[in-house]
């Protein structure tokens, strides 16, 4: 069935109306088979490496293995340790190769286990969280885990938002700095982007950017919003050279003066105030670790309706295809 593009998600899946939706993606997951629904069923469907491998396996050739160096479909040759060989050519691959896990010598059953950490916290992930699932002695290391599994997150941000988007300047209390002592606080700012979808929050757009001037505006729409949009704005001199970039701007005045610019704008109000109140129950955003919460509140936001497996699903989707530049496997082209 056909369904116009911007009904769609950025997941390819039709957002709820009425609290269930449905899924229209030509892999239909399956929960319990594709995705485990619930911790129980995530250590049952994880619990060897050999099981993790076979997973990943699925999620990278979900048509069967295709030989990259020769290009002929079939059946390969398995290491038993993650290797798969050619059975013409016998060129060897890594199951974990363009993947986030590939070259870590943390165990795959770990790594699964943090992915459903990430989605099990509505409130974020803590750098002490990954350590303890990831079983890392190191905060650095399990925060460059974490890093990485944000990084996978910003995939489907690739696609621009298009038609009417309300674009703002978003400023947020921060940590200066982590470690001894008591941290003192500084304002940032971060620019905020939401396409309506009728007169609901659709697809999110999120960056922090220190000096958050005019140049800075544009430069963060021309990476997520698509020429010929109507761009909506508060008054800033710092949006004029939207209008000269291709966009057509229009100007929302604030209810009342003195008000910043997020306030003319209602969607962009709500979601200014859901991130501050996320920002503020997590002590460890910094001014350094804040633009991966940024990823992630918006991977969440984007998919709020989510059941959880389904969540887990999509980001080992991401993390598995990470270096991969097959948008339909990635399921980011479905939509866009
Ligand atoms: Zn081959």
């Amino acid at each position: 069935m056909a369904h116009p593009r911007d009904e769609l998600d950025e997941d390819g899946f039709i957002p709820p109306s009425s609290g269930s939706f449905r899924i229209i993606e030509t892999r239909l997951p399956v929960a319990g088979e594709d995705f485990p629904r619930h911790r129980a069923e995530l250590e049952q469907m994880f619990s060897s490496e050999e099981a993790c491998l076979t997973y990943l396996e699925r999620m990278r050739w979900p048509r069967g293995f295709t030989c990259a160096d020769c290009g002929i479909k079939g059946e390969p040759w398995r290491s038993g340790t993650g290797l798969l060989g050619c059975a013409y050519c016998k060129a060897l691959v890594a199951v974990t190769h363009g993947s986030i896990f590939h070259g870590s010598a943390i165990p795959l059953m770990r790594w699964f286990r943090s992915v459903w950490e990430v989605t099990e916290h509505e409130a974020g992930t803590s750098v002490v969280a990954m350590q303890r699932v990831l079983g890392v002695r190191e905060s650095e290391r399990a925060a460059r885990c974490l890093g990485a599994l944000r990084a996978a997150m910003t995939l489907p941000t690739k696609r621009r938002l298009r038609r009417n988007v309300e674009l703002a300047r978003v400023p947020l209390e921060v940590q200066t700095s982590r470690g001894g002592g008591r941290a003192s606080t500084c304002k940032v700012n971060a620019f905020l982007a939401v396409a309506p979808r009728g007169t609901e929050i659709g697809q999110l757009r999120l960056r922090y950017t220190p000096s958050a001037d005019g140049s800075d505006a544009l430069a963060f729409a021309r990476d997520f919003i698509e020429p010929g949009s109507v761009i909506e704005t508060a008054p800033w001199a710092g949006y004029r050279p939207l209008g000269l970039a291709g966009y057509k701007h229009k100007v929302t005045p604030p209810p009342m003066a003195h008000t910043h610019d997020a306030v003319a704008l209602p969607l962009v109000h709500q979601i200014a105030s859901v991130l501050k109140l996320w920002l503020w129950s997590s002590p460890e955003v910094s001014v350094d670790s804040l633009a991966g919460y940024l990823d992630e509140f918006t991977f969440r936001l984007n998919r709020r309706w989510y059941p959880r497996g389904l969540l887990f699903y999509r980001l080992m989707i991401l993390s598995a295809l990470y270096e991969s530049s097959d948008e339909e496997l990635l399921g980011i082209a479905v939509n866009g």
